[in-house]
């Protein structure tokens, strides 16, 4: 079975050896035969190009070249840390799992979906796990008589609440519980029933 490495084509990652590192930047090939990748703006070659045809100039090119997977770390796009991850399941699909509790993969979507849609379906994943972690780190802050003022005033809006509208179909149902029996009352008295 072919080697399965930590990081995939789109992830961020950091370089932690050799001469660009600490280089930040988007792994845009995987080679897990090779257990090689290639990473934005990581380990610029230069190759001479001859020119294959009159519009090709050739000339002396830049491009990427390929670099160990063991010399980078993951970047976390939740909490922006390097990270060594952990595969766990979720809903029988192996995904990758930070450190700090977030999931790397996209959330498992059907196939007939465009690939557009599933792109922002991630962005929101990534967004809504972020804000999760700040609304966490912000309950720890947040002084706990805060909390609880909060919740008395919460309780006192939902009993006015829940008396209005408990009261006010009782009431009705009563006036026209009595109008009805003043109507029979009425009927028996003028001898009708
Ligand atoms: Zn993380």
């Amino acid at each position: 079975m072919q080697n399965r490495l930590n990081v995939k084509k789109g992830d961020s990652v950091i370089v932690i050896t050799g001469k660009d590192s600490g280089k930040k930047g988007k792994v845009l090939a995987c080679y897990p035969a090779k257990n090689r990748i290639v990473v934005e703006k990581v380990n610029m070659i230069k190759r001479h190009k001859k020119p294959r045809s009159a519009q090709d100039k050739g000339g002396i090119i830049e491009r990427e070249g390929t670099i160990d997977v063991s010399n980078v770390m993951l970047l976390c796009p939740v909490c922006g840390k390097p990270t060594r991850i952990k595969n766990t399941l979720q809903d029988g699909k192996k995904v990758r799992v930070c450190k700090c509790g977030a999931i790397l993969d996209k959330k498992y979507t059907k196939p007939t979906k465009k690939t557009v849609a599933n792109k922002t379906l991630d962005e929101k994943n990534v967004a809504q796990q972020k804000a999760d972690l700040a609304k966490a780190e912000e309950k720890k802050i947040s002084d706990k008589k805060k909390v609880e003022k909060v919740s008395e005033s919460k309780v006192k809006k939902d009993v006015e609440k829940n008396g209005k509208s408990n009261v006010a179909p009782k009431s009705l149902k009563a006036t026209t519980t009595n109008k009805t029996v003043n109507k029979v009352n009425a009927r028996v008295k003028k001898g009708d029933v």
